[in-house]
């Protein structure tokens, strides 16, 4: 009998791929094989966001379009994961009735019941909320890529920024044990894996409900004795969480990559009160600063949100000011939309869509400027690369990644996916570097 083939879309950050790699491990074990083409599929799973609006609704199109194609093969089973299938559980099947299992990121392990029962029986929305990892095995996951893997220490969250649903829906903090994580680490480097991503919705406050102080950076200390390791990345930082003690730590080691995402939001201190943030301009600048002192390699990057209720324009050129002064490296830019649920969708204050979009757009040129500005600047330097696979755009090219995470494409033979080599750089665009291996095979 051929294997019974699924399809699986995934949305939204990072979190997302890793409960990717878990799903596909699952349904591997269940003997699914996955695919690309909906016509061939016997299931076709959304691993959905909620973090945007505009995400819900793309998915609900999404699944709606699928209509036709459902009359045609009843058997097909659509099913709905993720942050989304959390948020709305069992409101979301009377918007979506097409739809057969739903299930958040804290069940996943409940897959297989799920999909037994659709088989059987219409899917009710009622699902068991459970916090924490669970059962979560390195052999049970399917990486993408079979030397880099990501891999989750914390999930949920308990800040509120007052713009965000996340604590809402993924729930508090809840760490996972670092005896489990570096196991599970360990169990991957032994799969081949040789750069690992330490994913958490706030990484540095891992271990503080385990009673652990500096929970994150210990974590990191244990990992860079894992032999085989060779990369160690993390996301997403909290500026508010992330101490100078911490930083001077994992300066000292030299697995840990130089590239540090810390979203800083906006550049006025009112704003920054009105998002809840939990820390000033100053606070933030210091702690660049200091990463850039501790760590003279770092590379950084962050995210912006302007027109956030009530900014004033003066308001808004410090969030530029603040661009200028700290030059990342990439940012991720965004102008404010109310999230329905969230303390500043209820703010005074809302400005036109216009002067939201016209703000964005001047954001994004000034810091497209640095960003060119900051890869000009690579140009000519030697730099450590894990080439990850072949490039689309120019044949017998491979691309890969800096420590910083920058993008490089170079001339190389497929013999060298998922080797380290040095590679010089020749030319750079404002995110991509063009280079040539300097360690020919
Ligand atoms: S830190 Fe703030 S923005 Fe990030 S997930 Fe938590 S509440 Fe949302």
């Amino acid at each position: 009998m051929p294997a019974m083939r699924f399809l699986l879309t995934t949305f939204g950050c990072q979190m997302n791929q890793a409960d990717a790699q878990r799903i596909r491990g699952i349904l591997a074990g269940l003997g699914y094989a996955e695919t690309v083409e909906e016509e061939e599929a016997d299931l076709i799973l959304f691993n959905t966001c909620c973090v945007r609006q505009h995400a819900e609704q793309r998915l609900i199109s999404r699944v709606q379009a699928l209509t036709a194609l459902k009359r045609r093969r009843p058997g097909l089973l659509l099913g709905v994961a993720g942050c989304m299938a959390q948020e709305h559980q069992g409101t979301l099947l009377s918007l979506l009735p097409l739809v057969d299992l739903v299930f958040g990121p804290n069940d996943i392990e409940t897959l297989p019941d799920l999909l037994e029962k659709a088989r059987h029986a219409p899917a009710t929305g009622e699902f068991e909320i459970r916090g924490g990892f669970t059962g979560e095995q390195a052999d049970g996951i399917v990486l993408d890529r079979p030397f880099s893997a990501f891999v989750n220490i914390i999930r949920g969250c308990t800040n509120f920024c007052s713009y965000c649903i996340v604590p809402s829906v993924r729930g508090p903090e809840v760490s996972r044990a670092p005896e489990e994580v570096l196991g599970f680490v360990a169990d991957l480097v032994g799969r081949g894996v040789r750069e690992i991503t330490l994913l958490g919705q706030n990484v540095n406050a891992y271990g503080r409900d385990l009673g652990m102080a500096e929970g994150f950076v210990s974590l990191l200390e244990r990992l860079q004795d894992l032999a085989g390791l060779r990369w160690i990345r993390f996301l997403t930082s909290h500026p508010r969480d992330f101490s100078a003690a911490a930083i001077d730590r994992l300066a000292r080691l030299d697995k840990v990559c130089e590239q540090f995402h810390l979203p800083v939001q906006a550049g006025s201190d009112r704003i920054l009160a009105l998002m809840n943030r939990g820390y000033t301009r100053r606070h933030y600048l210091d702690l660049v600063a200091h990463v850039r002192r501790a760590v003279p390699a770092a590379s950084l990057s962050t995210d912006l949100i302007c027109g956030f209720p009530s900014e004033t324009d003066a308001e808004f050129e410090e969030t530029l000011s603040l661009v200028r002064e700290v030059r990342f490296e990439s940012a991720y830019m965004y102008y404010y939309s109310p999230r329905p649920g969230t303390t500043a969708a209820n703010l005074p204050g809302l400005l036109p869509e216009e002067e939201r979009k016209h703000r964005l757009a001047r954001l994004i040129e000034v810091q497209n400027r640095i960003a060119w500005e900051e890869s000009q600047s690579l140009v000519g330097r030697t730099l450590e690369v894990l080439l990850e696979g072949p490039s689309e755009r120019t044949p017998g090219h491979l691309l890969g990644k800096t420590r910083t995470g920058r993008a490089v494409d170079c001339a190389a033979p497929p013999s060298l996916v998922g080797t380290f080599q040095a590679v010089r750089i020749d030319r750079a665009r404002s995110w991509t570097l063009s280079g040539t291996l300097l360690t020919p095979p």
